[in-house]
């Protein structure tokens, strides 16, 4: 049997079970039809952002970001292209602390912008401060 994982659907949110191999061959939601991979980040809020971070089982590397930080809106091209290489390896998110303080203040996020990996529910890794896309890919890669 191939190995299998849950995988979010950075859309609709629902759970995906796919397995491994398909995460190369754009499978599509079961639910809402739509990419799975997309190489994008996807906007979270704090029911999705429980979610993904709880749930995934393909790590997800969440930007925790503000409007009126100028180094997190400098880095938003980064994190973007980030998001592209990193395609089918993790699921990149940003969550605007803002907006959503309550998913982000149980974390303890001191200075904005951090960027914290998650899998399973588990932290597995963060880094705080501006970084260029080829830096953020190597990090990510680096802790998953
Ligand atoms: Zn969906």
């Amino acid at each position: 049997m191939s190995e299998s994982l849950h995988y979010v659907c950075p859309h609709c949110h629902t759970t995906n079970r796919i397995a491994k191999e398909q995460l190369s061959n754009q499978p599509d939601c079961g639910s809402c039809h739509q990419p799975l991979v997309t190489g994008e980040p996807v906007a979270l809020d704090n029911d999705s952002f429980a979610r993904h971070t709880g749930r995934s089982q393909l790590p997800v590397v969440v930007d925790f970001w503000a409007p009126w930080c100028g180094p997190c809106r400098m880095m938003a091209p980064a994190f973007a292209q980030a998001a592209q290489q990193l395609a089918g390896q993790a699921q990149l998110a940003k969550l605007d602390t803002e907006a959503y303080p309550q998913a982000a203040a149980p974390l303890g996020i001191r200075s904005i912008p951090t960027m914290v990996v998650f899998k399973e529910g588990r932290e597995l890794a963060r880094i705080s401060g501006a970084l260029p896309a080829s830096e953020i890919v190597r990090w990510v890669r680096s802790v998953i």
